[in-house]
C-alpha cells in the first residue's frame, strides 16, 4: 500500500527496510512512524492517509471556535451497587418534556436524550457500573462530560463510590453528588458529604466547588435541582461542537440482531451523522441504512450529544471505538482493514488503547506525549502503600513527575485492572497477588502487573523508567 502510493516498487520498500534489519512482509503493517521515515527516505512528501483524525480520534480544538455551537452535556451515572444508579436512570426519563407525544423512551439502547421544560437536553449514558466507562476511556474516547455520583446516604461512601471518584478524578471530568435514599428515615445526607472530604471531594456546602443535591430516586424528588446542577457545570465547560462537517463519534454499544444485522448505538461528537453516510467505526464500516433514537423513531440525521443506534454496518464494533464518516467505499475499507490488521497484529486483542506496561510508559515519555507518569499501587497493607506512594511522588524531576492514581491495600481485583487500563498504568503489587479475574482481565486488556516484595525494587524500576527519558539526544 505504501509503495503503491508513493509509485514506487514494493520490493524496493522491502529491500530497504530489509537493509534496516527489519524483516517485513506484503501485507504486514508499520508504525506510522517508520512509514513517514520512509516516504521521506524515498524522497516524497509525508501525508497521512490512513492516519487521519478517524485514527487519532477527535481533536475537539481542530474545528474553528466559530464553527462551534452548544451541545448537550453527556453524563454518566456511578456509584456503589445498590445505592439507586438504576433507579435514577429510571426516574429520569421522566425529567423529558417530549416523551408524552413521542410515546417515551421505550427502548434501552445504551444512551438516551431528555428535553427539560426550559428546552435544555442533556445525554444519558444508560449503561450504570464503572466497566463501561473504563472501557471507552481505554480507547482513549472521552465520551462523558460529567459524572453523577449517587451516593445513598443511608449507606454513605463505599468501595465502589471511591473507585467511581478515582475513575472520575483520572479521567479529569467533574463529579456532581448525588446523596440519594433521602426518603429513608434512616439517611444521613451529612454524613455523607463528611464521609466525601477524606476522598477530596469537597461539597459547596463545605466551601468546596463540588455540586452536591438531595435526592430521592423512588420518590421523584430533587431531580429538577439534579438536571440544573448538570447545566450549570455544563455551561462553566461551555460544552461546545461543530455540527456542520462530517459525524465523528463514540460506539456506546452493539450487537448482532437477527432480523436487523448489525445494530450499534453511536454518540455524535462533532459534526452531524446523515442516513447514507459512509461510516467506519472500529474495525467495521458500512452505508447507513437507518437512525433510531432512543423512542423507536427514525431521524434523517443525529447532531452533537445525540446518540442513536444505527443500521447498515458490517458487524458489531466494541464499546468505546471512535467511528467517524469518510468520503468513499475504498477509503472505508481501507481504513476498516488496516484497523482490523492492526488489532490481529496486536495480539488479537480487541483493544487498541494505551499500553500500560513500563516499556510503554516510557516511549510515551520518551515522545513527550506526556509528563505525568501515571502508577498504581497495590500492598499487603496500607502503611507499605503509603511508604511506596511517599518514595515515589519524591523521585520526580521538572520533566516527569509520578501520578498515583491509586495507593491501597489489598489483592489485584478487576477495579485495579481497569482503573490501571484507563489511566494507561501498570500495577505494582507488593506483597500481594492477583484474583483469577482480574488476571484474566489484564490479559485481555494488556495491562502489566508487576509483582515486588522489596520496597527498593519498585522504586528503582519506577525511576529507570523515568530517566530513560532523560537519555541521549537532549
Ligand atoms: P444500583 O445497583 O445502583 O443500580 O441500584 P438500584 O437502582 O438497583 O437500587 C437499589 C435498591 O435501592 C432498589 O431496591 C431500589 O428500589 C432502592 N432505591 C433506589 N433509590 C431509592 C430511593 O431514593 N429511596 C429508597 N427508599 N430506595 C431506593
Amino acid at each position: 500500500d505504501l509503495a503503491n502510493r508513493m509509485a514506487e516498487r514494493s520490493m524496493d520498500v522491502i529491500k530497504y527496510l530489509m537493509k534496516q534489519g527489519q524483516m517485513v512482509r506484503m501485507d504486514d503493517v508499520l508504525e506510522a512512524d517508520d512509514a513517514e521515515l520512509i516516504v521521506e527516505d524515498f524522497g516524497h512528501t509525508v501525508k497521512r492517509v490512513s492516519e487521519s483524525d478517524v485514527e487519532t480520534g477527535f481533536i475537539a480544538s481542530d474545528d474553528p471556535e466559530e464553527s462551534k455551537v452548544k451541545r448537550a452535556p453527556v453524563v454518566a451515572i456511578m456509584g456503589h451497587v445498590d445505592h439507586g444508579k438504576t433507579s435514577l436512570l429510571d426516574a429520569l426519563r421522566s425529567t423529558d418534556v417530549v416523551s408524552g407525544e413521542a410515546g417515551g423512551i421505550t427502548q434501552h439502547i445504551g444512551a438516551y436524550q431528555v428535553q427539560l421544560k426550559s428546552g435544555d437536553k442533556i445525554t444519558f449514558l444508560d449503561t450504570p457500573g464503572h466497566a463501561a466507562f473504563s472501557a471507552m476511556r481505554s480507547r482513549g474516547a472521552e465520551a462523558t462530560d460529567i459524572v453523577i455520583l449517587v451516593v445513598a446516604a443511608d449507606d454513605s461512601v463505599k468501595p465502589q463510590t471511591i473507585e467511581a471518584i478515582k475513575f472520575a478524578k483520572a479521567a479529569g471530568t467533574p463529579i456532581i453528588v448525588a446523596v440519594n435514599k433521602i426518603d429513608k428515615h434512616e439517611a444521613d445526607p451529612q454524613k455523607v458529604i463528611t464521609d466525601l472530604l477524606q476522598h477530596d471531594i469537597v461539597v459547596e456546602a463545605m466551601s468546596g466547588d463540588v455540586q452536591s443535591v438531595n435526592i430521592s430516586a423512588k420518590k421523584r424528588t430533587g431531580l429538577d435541582d439534579l438536571t440544573d446542577a448538570i447545566l450549570l457545570q455544563a455551561e462553566l465547560q461551555d460544552l461546545k461542537a461543530n455540527p456542520d462537517r462530517d459525524a465523528e463519534g463514540v460506539v456506546i454499544e452493539s450487537k448482532i440482531d437477527k432480523g436487523r444485522g448489525s445494530v450499534a448505538t453511536v454518540l455524535v461528537r462533532r459534526g452531524t451523522l446523515k442516513r447514507g453516510d459512509l461510516l467506519v467505526a472500529g474495525g467495521q464500516w458500512g452505508r447507513v441504512r437507518a437512525l433510531t433514537n432512543e423512542r423507536g423513531q427514525t431521524l434523517a440525521e443525529a447532531g452533537p450529544s445525540v446518540p442513536v443506534e444505527v443500521l447498515g454496518l458490517d458487524g458489531a464494533p466494541d464499546p468505546g471505538e471512535v467511528f467517524a464518516v469518510v468520503e468513499n467505499e475504498g477509503r472505508a475499507r481501507e481504513i476498516a482493514m488496516y484497523r482490523q490488521r492492526k488489532t490481529r497484529s496486536a495480539g488479537g486483542g480487541q483493544n487498541v488503547g494505551l499500553g500500560t506496561s513500563l516499556e510503554q510508559m516510557m516511549a510515551r515519555l520518551q515522545e513527550n506525549q506526556t509528563k505525568e507518569m501515571p502508577l498504581l499501587i497495590k500492598a499487603d497493607v496500607q502503611g507499605s502503600a503509603e511508604a511506596i506512594k511517599q518514595s515515589l511522588e519524591r523521585l520526580g524531576n521538572d520533566e516527569v513527575q509520578a501520578k498515583i492514581v491509586l495507593a491501597a491495600a489489598g489483592g489485584v481485583n478487576e477495579g485495579d485492572v481497569l482503573l490501571a487500563k484507563s489511566s494507561g498504568s501498570p500495577i505494582f503489587a507488593f506483597n500481594v497477588r492477583a484474583n483469577k479475574q482480574a488476571r484474566d482481565l489484564a490479559e485481555r486488556e494488556k495491562v502489566e502487573i508487576r509483582y515486588y516484595s522489596v520496597i527498593y525494587d519498585v522504586i528503582d524500576d519506577v525511576r529507570n523508567t523515568m530517566e530513560g527519558m532523560l537519555a541521549p539526544e537532549k
